[in-house]
């Protein structure tokens, strides 16, 4: 791993080289500096990576989202599995999952699946493309830093390699049942994944910015004092403009911490904490076999890959859909919970629970993309057909629900409250007496 470049202190003294940045993570104000390629700027406090240093980032981004795009279409409309048992024959494309899905009543699963396999996928890659390429421009359109605001609120929601693994997992049930044959539609998949990942792991935001500035579609941000104004928590730009006013770069309202950051992640944990009951209890799937059906909740799907002897399912599904709703639904919980009391112990640990839910919640919907696949392909008539379950709704809004939790949770709270106690404990601690010291 390359060594971090580190970043300047913060007092107003130092040299303003690079950009006042503020931690989205821990609130630590901090100079970070153009890292060179292959560099990582962190935290001083809780080494979150500020920014990675990249040679040629946007061009690199814009062939990426191009490629991007022509796989999601070959992907939409060419077809992904052909899947055929006793001369009976069904070709999935994309779009079938969904529609199976709302064929059943669930059309709100449905809903959801093309949302975050299609349409946010394919909204954000043209996004990123229009504003990357389109800078290129002699004259650059003035939306730019509006829509490139916006596009970092989509990413969390394009499920690509979320589905592709979806996709695996139902690939090996179904082979258990009928012979499969893999289309176009599986191969762009499984690149559109890996040009997501590179993507991800290119894009600098803040090269952007910064290029948008020198292109004339932004203002030279003005300075700021490093313990004034406030930093936006869409494009981290740190300004003196007042609390609720509109971002001079992303024009996302400003707010010095995540508005009733504590009040709305309770509420949407505790209301995640309810609905995780039916997603457990109903059945998220019926196989239905020569007109009998068997019920199946997440558990025992788990358990039923486990008997079939594919324990690595088996464990993929156990993790991603009853540990890590588990596991998050606590980590959320702690968060609050020492947060409000302000709690000063373990500050970095709670820092590195808080970015491990932001990252794995998505993964949660495994099982979801899973059943909109079996649903779709396995309809052979009165023979063999699987039939969705609430509890799968149910499961569905539990990650839904999560994932705003951890979205609306403002880690910087855990500091601020701890940084209040800290300073409540140095007030309350009696002063010693002179007469105490001279008898030492
Ligand atoms: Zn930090
Ligand atoms: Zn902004």
């Amino acid at each position: 791993m390359p060594t971090g470049e580190p970043a300047l202190p913060t007092t107003p003294s130092a040299a303003p080289f690079g950009r006042l940045h503020e931690c989205a993570d821990c609130g630590q104000r901090q100079y970070v500096p153009h890292p060179a390629p292959g560099d990582i700027a962190a935290c001083l406090r809780c080494d979150k990576v500020l920014r990675r240093g990249q040679r040629d980032p946007l061009p690199r981004t814009l062939a990426l989202g191009i490629t991007g795009i022509v796989l999601l279409l070959i992907a939409c409309t060419s077809p992904m599995m052909d899947v055929s048992t006793t001369g009976m024959d069904r070709t999935a494309t994309l779009l079938t999952g969904p529609e199976g899905l709302e064929l059943h009543g669930l059309w709100e699963l449905g809903l959801l699946v093309v949302l975050t396999t299609i349409a946010v996928p394919l909204a954000h890659l043209t996004g990123l493309t229009w504003v990357v390429g389109t800078l290129r421009l002699t004259r650059p359109p003035r939306h730019l830093p509006r829509l490139f605001g916006l596009l970092q609120h989509l990413r969390p929601w394009s499920m690509v390699e979320v589905y592709l693994v979806g996709l695996f997992v139902a690939y090996t049930k179904l082979r258990q049942l009928a012979h499969i044959e893999t289309g176009p539609a599986l191969w762009a998949l499984v690149i559109l994944m890996l040009v997501v990942v590179a993507v991800d792991a290119l894009l600098d935001p803040e090269a952007v910015w910064e290029t948008m500035e020198r292109r004339g579609v932004l203002r030279r941000l003005p300075g700021c004092a490093p313990d004034d104004g406030i930093a936006c928590h869409v494009c981290g730009a740190v300004t003196d403009a007042p609390e609720g006013a509109y971002c001079p770069r992303c024009e996302s309202r400003l707010h010095a911490r995540k508005h009733a950051s504590l009040q709305r992640t309770w509420a949407l944990a505790l209301a995640a904490t309810v609905l995780y009951v039916p997603a457990n209890v109903l059945p998220v799937l019926t196989y239905v076999e020569l007109g009998s059906g068997q019920p199946s909740t997440i558990l025992g799907g788990a358990r039923e890959l486990l008997d079939g002897g594919q324990w690595p399912l088996a464990l993929i599904v156990f993790l991603a859909s009853v540990a890590v709703p588990v596991l998050k639904l606590l980590g959320l919980f702690t968060m609050l919970i020492t947060a409000q009391l302000g709690l000063t112990a373990r500050l970095q640990d709670r820092t590195t629970l808080y970015r491990v839910i932001a990252l794995i919640g998505r993964w949660s919907m495994i099982d979801i993309f899973m059943e909109s696949i079996l649903v779709a392909l396995v309809q052979f008539g009165g023979l063999v057909r699987i039939e969705p379950g609430y509890g799968a709704l149910a499961f569905a809004a539990v990650v839904v629900l999560t994932m705003f939790a951890a979205e609306s949770f403002d880690p910087r709270l855990m500091w601020d409250r701890a940084a209040e106690t800290a300073a409540r404990r140095t007030r309350s601690r009696p002063a010693v007496p002179a007469e105490a010291v001279s008898a030492q």
